[in-house]
């Protein structure tokens, strides 16, 4: 077998160290060449991993670790590389794939690189569509690789979507877990703290996802994320929450048919399936067992308590650069949720306000107008952060 070529932006975040271990799993180097594994402050963690998986770089994305990194990696056959010529380098090491795993806007310009040198693309950090879909889908058509989706809801809709059936394509209903404030009352949300808001019910996610799942903002970047990877008008995206996670997104027919994939809540399949595609790998994560399920549970979602669901709708519709106000907005507002200078429900609001304030914005030409909508978004969200 062909060892393919793959780099991991993002090595040593939650997806990261999961694609590692499915790396290990289909593998481990008689299946893959790793070229760069690429982090950000934890510098020992990425040089180990660089080590023990026999990298040829590791890439710091801040540059003032570049000596730690170095330091970290002396007596290794690593190289150490830092800052954006790094992560540069990193995608132009004629990948076969590229894991795209970094967290946040950060992974934006690195992930357009390795799409437009011709990698195929796992794509993890739904940022990118959400912000840059049509960049991102014309740097893949113009690669000429594939951009096969890693977030378990893409992944499922991936699974059970062929793009021969398209004429017959009705409606990608996404699932959600519901997040741990499901139940909850908008008035009970309105005091919890970031240390409640990350414990998800199911899955278990880096700290940003794991906050942005209990607002739902996490749903609304994948009903942005699903329009742009599969080419859907936004009244085809639904949304359906389904507290066991065990269907983890379907697909809705002409002829009435419903397609689903199933699994536990575990990332590795979704990574899997996206290293081995169009195979599908041996791996060892829990198998469902129907019998002690016996139930899956079904709610319409609930916009009222959920506001980003709406908002999600609200940038659909508009288009141009509201995907990437919305993200840049949000993230400025769940930044400060984190670090308790605002409030779990004043996320929403914040968001909403910059997007209206920014609906004048036309479509982007290119990367650097994405940046400025960004940057702007930020700008002002950070302005109405009262605490
Ligand atoms: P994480 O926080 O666990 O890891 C993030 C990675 O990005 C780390 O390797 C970190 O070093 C790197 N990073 C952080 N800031 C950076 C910067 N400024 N520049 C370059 N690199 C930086 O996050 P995660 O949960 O692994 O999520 C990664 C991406 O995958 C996110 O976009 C997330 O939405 C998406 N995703 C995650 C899951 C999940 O189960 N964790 C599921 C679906 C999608
Ligand atoms: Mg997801």
């Amino acid at each position: 077998m062909n060892t393919r070529r793959i780099a991991i932006f993002g090595a040593t975040g939650s997806i990261g160290v999961n694609t590692l271990d499915v790396i290990e799993q289909l593998g481990g180097r008689d299946a893959f060449e790793i070229t760069a594994l690429t982090g950000n402050a934890n510098v020992d963690a990425l040089a180990r991993k660089a080590i023990d998986h026999g990298a040829k770089m590791a890439v710091t994305a801040d540059e003032t670790r570049y000596a730690a990194l170095k330091e970290a990696l002396s007596g290794s056959p690593v190289m150490p590389a830092a800052g954006e010529s790094g992560l540069s380098e990193a995608a132009q090491m004629n990948n076969d794939m590229v894991m795209a795993a970094i967290v946040g806007t950060a992974g934006l310009k690195p992930t357009l690189e390795a799409a437009r040198a011709g990698a195929d693309i796992a794509l993890a950090n739904k940022e990118c569509l959400v912000s840059a879909g049509p960049l991102f889908m014309d740097a893949i058509a113009a690669g000429g690789g594939k951009m096969i989706p890693v977030d378990s809801e893409h992944s499922a809709v991936f699974q059970v979507f062929e793009e021969n059936q398209r004429r017959a394509l009705e409606r990608v209903i996404i699932t959600a877990s519901g997040g741990p404030f499901r139940t909850k009352s908008l008035e009970e949300m309105r005091h919890v703290d970031a240390a409640t808001a990350r414990a998800h019910p199911n899955w278990s996610m880096g700290l940003k996802i794991s906050i942005d799942s209990a607002s739902m903002f996490n749903k609304a970047l994948e009903m942005i994320e699903a329009m742009h990877l599969f080419t859907l008008r936004p009244d085809q995206v639904e949304v359906i929450v389904h507290p066991q996670s065990i269907i983890h997104s379907m697909v809705g027919y002409a002829d009435g048919s419903v397609l689903a994939q199933l699994g536990t809540p575990d990332m590795r399949t979704a990574i899997g399936y996206a290293l081995a595609y169009p195979g599908r790998p041996a791996l060892s994560v829990e198998r469902l067992d129907f019998a002690k399920l016996s139930r899956l549970d079904f709610e319409a979602p609930d916009e009222t308590r959920f506001p980003a669901l709406r908002l999600a709708r609200v940038a659909m519709d508009r288009g141009r650069l509201q995907g990437a106000v919305l993200n840049g907005a949000k993230e400025v507002a769940l930044e400060a949720f984190i670090a308790g200078r605002c409030g779990f429900l004043e996320m929403a609001d914040i968001t909403e306000k910059v997007m209206d304030d920014l609906s004048h914005l036309p479509a982007a030409n290119g990367i650097d107008d994405i940046f400025a909508a960004d940057r702007e978004a930020r700008r002002q969200a950070a302005a109405l952060v009262t605490g």
